[in-house]
């Protein structure tokens, strides 16, 4: 853990991950690209947004979401509170796929090393997964149509929040709403999670500190009241 205490560090870490990203020829993606888009956003936030990849906007920008679906991304976040720059955005994979077509997955894996990177250095409560493929990566098998708006826990500990993509609410409409109900549902998650992280830090302080004096048993209780996310 230590986003908060090591602020620093995260961010070296993820300018790093981009400057590699920018120049990455490590799979057939890279052909094609105008722009690499690493991911950008605030780099001691709790919360991780994981979409698919880059469409002909982000590529020519080198920024993500900031086509369509990031417009509807962006009142999504509003609806709640809160601006992209309170939050970190990246994808599966960096470089966008010809015509938008899905990532193969030879290509998402020869990406996701960059992505466990970023994640490691933010360290979010939550990642927010947008869409099947980004769904994929953290809950293998799981139904977006089961899951999506409920926190989970991916095999590895992370705290998972599943989202449909943005742009699927573009060509079905009815989707919309369900977009903006689950994002609504998104600051208790983070503060569930956090409590969960809480927790089980304080439970593994006092595993190392059974023979304290003094285990104050309000420790992280205030996590419930605290009304500020970053
Ligand atoms: N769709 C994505 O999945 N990511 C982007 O960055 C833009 C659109
Ligand atoms: Fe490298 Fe990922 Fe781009 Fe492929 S998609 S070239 S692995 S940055």
């Amino acid at each position: 853990m230590g986003t908060a205490s090591e602020p620093t560090g995260g961010a070296t870490a993820l300018a790093q991950i981009a400057d590699e990203v920018r120049v990455c020829t490590r799979c057939p993606l890279a052909a094609n690209r105008t722009h690499a888009v690493p991911g950008e956003g605030n780099v001691v936030s709790d919360v991780l947004f994981v979409g698919e990849g880059p469409g002909a906007r982000e590529d020519s920008t080198g920024r993500p979401f900031v086509g369509p679906a990031g417009q509807l991304l962006d009142e999504l976040l509003h609806a709640i509170g809160w601006e992209r720059g309170d939050v970190f955005i990246t994808n599966v994979v960096k470089c966008r796929p010809p015509g938008n077509r899905d990532p193969e997955p030879d290509e998402a894996a020869a990406c996701s090393g960059y992505l466990e990177r970023q994640q490691d250095a933010l360290d979010p409560a939550v990642v927010v997964t947008l869409g099947r493929h980004s769904l994929q990566r953290y809950l293998p098998g799981a139904r977006i149509g089961a899951v999506h708006g409920q926190l989970r826990r991916s095999f590895s500990g992370q705290h998972v929040f599943p989202m449909y993509h943005p742009a699927a609410a573009l060509h079905q409409a009815s989707l919309r709403e369900t977009l903006f109900r689950d994002m609504r549902g998104l600051p208790s998650a983070l503060l569930a999670a956090r409590d969960a992280l809480g927790d089980e830090r304080t439970t593994a302080v006092q595993a190392e500190l059974v023979a304290a004096p003094v285990i104050d048993p309000d420790a992280g209780a205030d996590d419930a009241e605290q009304m500020t996310f970053f």
